[in-house]
Order: structure tokens, then sequence, then C-alpha cells
């Protein structure tokens, strides 16, 4: 996976994005630049908005002002010139679905399909939204079970898997559609403390693979190890954003320091 095609694709440009939900604004005003191939951990305290900004990403929130791109395309909108300037007009359903093929997200509870095999929850998005024949969705699949270490487990279901085998899974199957970026809303929170580290390896070997990775967690050592960039979210804004050096340094932010003294 790791080509030329991958490594220079997946540009993520967000600006002045605005979502309110019943009058009180989550996300006040959000700016991020992320480059192809680079891999960005999210912080900050609960409530903070990072699961909201994840879901702006692949449209799952409409957005009340501002704009996300990827590679050059708007997500969920397009732009139409009207007599009062430009406006943004949200994208048939069918587009949105198509956009979102090329979004990947990974939940926090593994969100498989309970009644279908691993390799069936794998072949469903590359079968049904783009049209792969089933043969060679599968053994793609079969390719993917075997990079997050789940070779044999094709015909097991969720159910008969432990926590840390069923993200693996959820990764595979995010992995399937070959997505230009990936999310993760805190992989890893829903895991016993023994199986945190087998689905984090997974996410590293990613991190090295030339995907873009927007991951929300707690895991501070994991940050630190495998960010290019953490930012650091409060209250609906970017407070503070570097490289862990930065961050973890005396010249981050003192809401920072104070949210890293908390969880350290
Ligand atoms: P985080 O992931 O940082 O904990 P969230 O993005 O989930 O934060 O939520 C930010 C705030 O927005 C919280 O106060 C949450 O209750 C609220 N919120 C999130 N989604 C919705 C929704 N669909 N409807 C109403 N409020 C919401
Ligand atoms: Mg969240």
């Amino acid at each position: 996976m790791t080509t030329a095609a991958t490594a220079s694709r997946g540009r993520v440009s967000i600006e002045s994005v605005h979502k309110s939900f019943a009058g009180t604004e989550v996300l006040n005003g959000i700016d991020l630049q992320i480059g192809p191939g680079e891999v960005t951990v999210v912080l900050g305290p609960s409530g903070s908005g990072k699961s909201t900004l994840l879901r702006t990403i692949n449209h799952l929130e409409k957005l009340d002002r501002g704009s996300i791109d990827i590679d050059g395309e708007l997500v969920g909108y397009r732009r139409r010139a009207g007599k009062r300037g430009a406006s943004l007009q949200e994208l048939p359903e069918r587009e949105v679905l198509r956009q979102r093929t090329r979004v990947g997200m990974v939940f926090q509870n593994f969100n498989l399909f309970p009644h279908l095999t691993v390799l069936e929850n794998i072949i469903e998005a590359p079968v049904s939204a783009l049209r792969q024949p089933k043969a060679q969705a599968s053994s793609r699949a079969l390719e993917l079970l075997a990079r997050v270490g789940l070779q044999g487990k094709a015909g097991a279901y969720p159910r008969q898997l432990s926590g840390g085998q069923q993200q693996r899974v959820a990764i595979a199957r995010a992995l399937a559609l070959e997505p230009k970026v990936l999310l993760f809303d805190e992989p890893t929170s829903a895991l016993d403390p023994e199986l945190v580290n087998e689905v984090l390896d997974v996410i590293k070997d990613l991190a090295r693979s030339g995907t873009t990775l927007i991951i929300v967690s707690h895991e501070i050592g994991f940050a630190r190890e495998i960010a290019d960039r953490i930012v650091f979210l409060d209250q609906g804004q970017v407070v503070d954003q570097g490289p862990p050096a930065h961050i973890f340094g005396p010249q981050a932010h003192p809401r920072t320091r104070a949210f890293l003294a908390k969880v350290l």
C-alpha cells in the first residue's frame, strides 16, 4: 500500500468550521490544514468537540459555517454562484455516499455487523458501494486480515472475537475502501487494557504506510510516538497544535499543560 498514489493524496483542509447543537456552539471556528500522509492526534477534554469534528470530515454532521475539503474536493457541498455571491449547496445523498467511501472511520465500539462474518463485514462496502466483484473483494479482504494479524478469522462472527480482534476487523473493513483519510474516534477506549496494544500496533503500522490518519485518542504515549502533529481542542477551538516536542514541552499553551497534567 506504500505507493506514490497513497503518499500524495489525503490532504485535508478545514476552514472556519462552526457547528452548534440546539444553540450551543460545539465547533467554534476550527481551522486545520493536514498534509497528505500526515498523522494527526486530537486531544482534548470530554465534550470539547473531538467526535463532532471527526464526524464533519465525512459529513455525518452538516456544517453551520465554514468548509472542509479533501484533495481539493469540498465535502458535502458544492459552490454555487448566485446574485449575492457564492454560496454552498448541499450535495445530493448519493454524492455524499460516494465521498464517504473515500474517508474511513473506526469507532470506539467497533460497529461491526453482528449477523455477518468477518469476511462479509469487510467486503460489504466494496461490493455494494464500489461494485467490486465479490471474488476480488474477498481476496483483498484476506490480505487485509493478514495485515491486521487475523488470518484464519474470515469465517468467524464478531461475537466470537475479542474486542481487540473486533477492532482490528473494523480497521481492515475501513482499509478495504482504500480511503484517502482514516478517522479513528477513541479506537481503544472500549478495550480491556491488555488488548489496547494489539490495536495501537496496527495503527502504528498504518501510520508508516502513508495514509492520512486523524486519531482521537487519550493514549498519550502512543500519541507522542506516532503523531506528526498533536492538536489540542478545548471548547470547540484549536487551542494549541504542533509536533509532540511542542505539545509536551514548556512552550505548550497553559491549557494544554493543564490538560496533560490531569491525564498523565
Ligand atoms: P468529545 O468527542 O470531545 O467528547 P463531542 O463532539 O462528542 O465531544 O460533543 C461535544 C458537545 O456536543 C457535547 O456537549 C455533546 O453533548 C454535544 N453533542 C454532540 N453531538 C450532539 C448531538 N447530535 N445533539 C446534541 N448535542 C450533541
Ligand atoms: Mg468523543
